[in-house]
């Protein structure tokens, strides 16, 4: 679980960009905190580079594939 201390620095959306999940390898469309929704792992990943599939732990049955999703999406232009 992603962790922070002061809440005024995040604020809750509803963009689809959280609803999106990638494969091991495939390119995120936004930079960001993302998490592994078999395991729980959480990466930081950039847009401009591919979502890890190495150097990931083995997943059991239960967990199914690796799949990611953005978490945390840091806002690189502020008002
Ligand atoms: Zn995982």
């Amino acid at each position: 679980m992603a962790l922070y201390k002061h809440i005024g620095y995040l604020q809750q959306s509803n963009d689809a960009a959280f609803d999106k999940t990638y494969a091991p390898g495939a390119t995120p469309d936004h930079s960001g905190i993302f998490r592994c929704l078999g395991c729980g792992r959480e990466i930081v990943a950039e847009h401009s580079r591919s979502l890890p599939a190495q150097n990931h732990p083995q997943h059991t049955v239960q967990q199914g594939d690796i799949r990611w999703k953005l978490i945390v999406w840091p806002d690189h232009n502020p008002k």
